[in-house]
């Protein structure tokens, strides 16, 4: 799309001159994320004109954003100075925050992990403290936000980086997250209602904060750094405690008004009556997640049915331990993944029908359940497919582990960077002259 048109369906004049010159500038950065280049070859990329990008490129140095590195080949004449993203600098934390503490890593602008740790955080008391709940909201810094304020500066020292070279810090957390005010609505792990995260951190850090939903921000680092990379629609669908779902529809990613879109978890599927986390009943969830596997192990166990896991202590029963079982010939074991896999499947077929997708990632610990589970789910979901949808549809398992949760949560803060001005959510001013 030309940059014309990308204006005027936004509804904006072309005498709009400062988002012009954002949108430029923007333009240049990105083209400069493919590779050294000499700034003929940015007017020859972008069709700018050599002023226009002669002093994008001026002020994207003094930003601190791109670097001259050596020379580039000469086509008769001087050399031309090769231009590249400044990967020296424009380091970006991110951090998950779990039940019994935080994975923190930073990464560098192309969001490759430098540092990772998990830091043990004792955030209890927190389920059901109010106190602490109207501490958080009040941005009081003896409270947990304070944790995380110290957790940043920790992974960061040991990272070996300066705080004046981190563009942005970038928190991600189950539950609903309205990023556009870095509030979290709603969190199940630390029982949060309209806790203001990103605010009272980023006044304490003195850094801008991006405060995301896990899923969105595992949806994010697709979107900027890996498959959904070019692709303007397609969906990450996680599995494992929960079911989840980010939606990226027209090239950005769908957060909804108040940031709950992609709850898929809690599609009422007919016909089912199990107990949902949410407290609801026959909630996609609730059929469909890790403890769908091992209750329907516990179930047939219960029936007195035979299998290789009859004599297993329950606490020893994991959807490793049934993979491997059904992996042995264990017809239980099988039974079970592939129902909570074909659940999955209806799951994914009604956000392809609704979206049209180009694109399904299945992501999440619950991976690890193996193939029988989304090789189930891949067939639900064609079989379930509105007029051959799935036919274009290109799927991928990526297992997920605590170090890319963070690291999504960092790419929330690179994505920004690199984010069109009319998608932006933060300004990621430079924090240094
Ligand atoms: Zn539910």
């Amino acid at each position: 799309m030309s940059r014309d048109q990308e204006l005027s369906k936004h509804g904006i004049r072309r005498g709009d001159r400062r988002l012009m010159a954002e949108m430029n500038r923007n333009l240049v950065f990105n083209v400069l994320r493919t590779g050294a280049l000499s700034r003929a070859d940015v007017v020859r990329t972008t069709g700018l004109s050599p002023a226009t990008v002669s002093a994008i490129v001026g002020e994207l140095i003094e930003r601190g954003l791109v670097n001259e590195v050596g020379h580039g080949r000469s086509r008769g004449g001087r050399p031309p100075l090769v231009l590249r993203i400044n990967d020296e600098r424009n380091y970006a934390v991110g951090m998950k925050l779990m039940k019994n503490g935080a994975s923190v890593v930073v990464t560098d602008i192309r969001a490759e992990v430098l540092h990772s740790e998990m830091v043990a955080v004792d955030w209890a008391p927190v389920s059901g403290d109010s106190a602490l709940n109207a501490r958080a909201r009040a941005g009081d810094p003896s409270s947990v936000l304070d944790r995380i304020c110290q957790a940043v500066e920790d992974a960061v020292g040991r990272a070996g980086v300066g705080m004046g070279d981190v563009v942005g810090v970038g928190i991600c957390l189950a539950g609903i997250v309205e990023t556009a005010t870095g509030t979290c609505r709603y969190s199940p792990t630390f029982d949060w209602h309209d806790v203001a995260v990103a605010g009272p951190v980023a006044r304490r850090l003195g850094l801008p904060v991006l405060v995301d939903n896990d899923v969105n921000a595992l949806t994010v680092a697709e979107q900027w750094f890996g498959r959904g990379h070019g692709v303007d629609d397609f969906i990450v669908v996680t599995v494992g405690e929960g079911v989840g779902a980010g939606l990226v529809v027209g090239g950005n990613i769908y957060r909804g008004a108040e940031g709950a879109a992609g709850e898929i978890g809690h599609l009422r599927v007919a016909g089912q009556t199990g107990s949902c986390r949410c407290g609801r009943t026959g909630c996609l969830e609730a059929v469909s997640n890790d403890a769908a596997i091992t209750g329907y192990v516990k179930d047939a166990l219960g029936r007195g049915r035979l299998s290789l896991l009859s004599e297993a202590p329950a606490e020893s029963l994991t959807v490793e331990t049934v993979r491997r079982a059904a992996e042995s010939g264990d017809q239980v074991a099988g039974e079970a993944l592939e129902a909570a896999g074909r659940m999955l499947g209806l799951g994914i077929a009604a956000l392809v029908n609704l979206l049209n997708p180009r694109l399904v990632i299945v992501s999440g610990e619950g991976t690890r359940a193996g193939p029988l589970r989304w090789e189930a789910a891949i067939l639900a979901m064609r079989e379930s497919a509105f007029a051959g949808l799935d036919r274009n549809v290109d799927f991928f398992v990526d297992s997920v582990d605590d170090v890319a949760w963070a690291r999504g949560a960092a790419c929330v803060v690179l994505g920004e960077l690199f984010s069109s001005p009319m998608h932006r959510n933060v300004a990621l001013e430079p924090v240094r002259a």
